[in-house]
């Protein structure tokens, strides 16, 4: 007889490391990828002169994501983990300063060197330090922050950066939780890896391959069914079967493909809101940022038309990418906003202006090339309330678990945080086996 097999739609960090966990058990494992590699969204692209990857969307991990650091230890990789600090800047009067320690936030002009600095560090100081976000998650980042930290701080500091993360549409809604989150657990010193996160998802593959996991790339789940014990898979037209089914997909594309899962559950899934993310990745011939900065939070109402640039070669060796000088321009839209229509080109006209407000030397001869990123599925929204709207792992349709970005709280989502709900789901599928024999 063969071991219980267990299909995984998706093989981005949640879904393999839900394998991971499941492959110990002895089960019979596939995972599903309708691309051709590892990663999900925090995969990368590699040219053919450069010696690592650059991620599709901007990535890093902070040293404070204690899963990813288990994961490492449990792979046997840490010895590819790099631990960096590269510097942040926030915009104040058409100049950018370090905004990423105790003493860059004292020293930043924005809120003068009064009473305003005073509520802003109390703030800072009670958010980092509290652990009890639930009250929190009942009411609004801008309700709360008027409240405590003040019109100007607020206005000044964080209304850009909620405006910036979730569009003029959402920022008065986004619940508090979220703030808290952000302010708990972020290092300022930055994480990478060698060779950068399309290799970690590459020796992460081959790892579970290696554990018996089979891995297919190419293969587009399209629906999935329930009946008689079992869940069926029809993939690329044909259909299989497994006991066990987790998909690690959008809510969007859950409630598509499983239509037999009960009308709440599906209304629960459809009602729970998100945004796009457009990146447009640019490489130049020479540095942008002649201070070596990294991340620069650019606030739309001083006329900067994307949310954040970040200069990734101010973050790993400009060497390993044969030179080039890589950027990104990145933004968190609704997913029918003008720039996911828009071409590379047609974007950069529109981006490359606000270069020259970083570096007046700047010229467009400076443009190598351009590649082109977008997700219709990169941010969900937390509103107020959320915990009591998060649908359950453990799917009402028997045998279906659905683990996603928008099922992680109060914690934005996050690579670390799809380790830690894949731990979450593997766990609820190795219990429902309870009584049964692996076979
Ligand atoms: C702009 C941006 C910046 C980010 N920055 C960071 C950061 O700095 N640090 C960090 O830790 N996280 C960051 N994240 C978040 C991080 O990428 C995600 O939280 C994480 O990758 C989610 O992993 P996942 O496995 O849950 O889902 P995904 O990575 O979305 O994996 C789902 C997989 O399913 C596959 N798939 C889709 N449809 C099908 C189908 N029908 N059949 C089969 N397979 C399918 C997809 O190709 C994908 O590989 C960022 C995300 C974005 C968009």
């Amino acid at each position: 007889m063969d071991s219980k097999k267990i299909a995984i739609v998706g093989a981005g960090f949640g879904g393999m490391t839900a394998a991971l966990d499941l492959a110990k058990e002895g089960y019979d494992i596939t995972i599903f990828e309708g691309t051709g590699g590892p990663g999900g969204l925090a995969a990368g692209f590699k040219e053919p002169e450069w010696e690592w990857s650059v991620e599709n969307f901007y990535h890093h991990w902070f040293t404070s994501d204690a899963y990813m650091f288990r994961l490492f230890a449990e792979l046997g990789v840490e010895d590819k983990v790099l631990v960096r600090h590269p510097t942040t800047v926030m915009y104040y009067k058409g100049k950018f300063y370090p905004f990423d320690s105790i003493l860059s936030a004292l020293l930043y002009p924005g809120l003068g060197f009064g009473l305003n600095k005073i509520r802003f560090g109390l703030v800072g100081v009670y958010l980092r330090l509290t652990r009890r976000w639930q009250p929190m998650e009942k009411t609004t980042v801008d309700a709360w922050m008027r409240k405590w930290a003040g019109e100007k701080v607020y206005r000044e500091m964080w209304e850009p950066m909620v405006i910036g993360k979730f569009t003029e549409k959402f920022a008065k809604v986004v619940n508090m939780a979220w703030m808290w989150a952000r302010f708990h657990v972020r290092s300022t010193k930055l994480v990478t890896y060698e060779g950068g996160f399309q290799a970690f998802a590459n020796d992460f593959g081959h790892i579970l391959q290696n554990k018996g996991v089979s891995i297919r790339y190419n293969a587009v789940v399209e629906k999935v069914s329930s009946a008689n014990g079992k869940v069926t898979l029809k993939v690329n037209g044909r259909t299989e079967e497994f006991d066990r089914v987790l998909v690690t997909l959008s809510p969007a594309q859950m409630a598509k493909m499983t239509p037999q899962l009960p009308q709440e559950y599906l209304q629960g899934l459809l009602d729970l809101q998100s945004l796009g993310a457009v990146v447009l990745v640019v490489s130049l011939k020479h540095q942008l940022s002649k201070e070596g900065y990294y991340w620069f939070n650019l606030p739309k109402a001083a006329g900067f038309p994307f949310l954040a640039l970040v200069e990734h070669t101010n973050f790993q060796p400009v060497e390993k990418f044969g030179g080039e000088h890589i950027l990104y321009c990145g933004d968190y839209l609704a997913t029918d906003h003008e720039y996911f229509s828009m071409s590379a080109d047609e974007l950069l006209a529109k981006f490359m202006p606000s270069f020259s407000r970083i570096n007046p030397e700047f010229k467009p001869e400076w443009v190598n090339r351009v590649w082109l990123k977008k997700s219709y599925y990169a941010q969900p929204v937390p509103l107020v309330n959320h915990s009591k709207n998060i649908p359950e792992i453990k799917t009402p349709l028997p045998g279906v678990y659905f683990a996603s970005m928008s099922q992680v709280y109060p914690y934005d989502r996050g690579t670390n945080f799809a380790v830690e709900i894949a731990h979450r789901a593997s766990a609820l599928v190795k219990e429902s086996f309870a009584g049964e024999s692996l076979k």
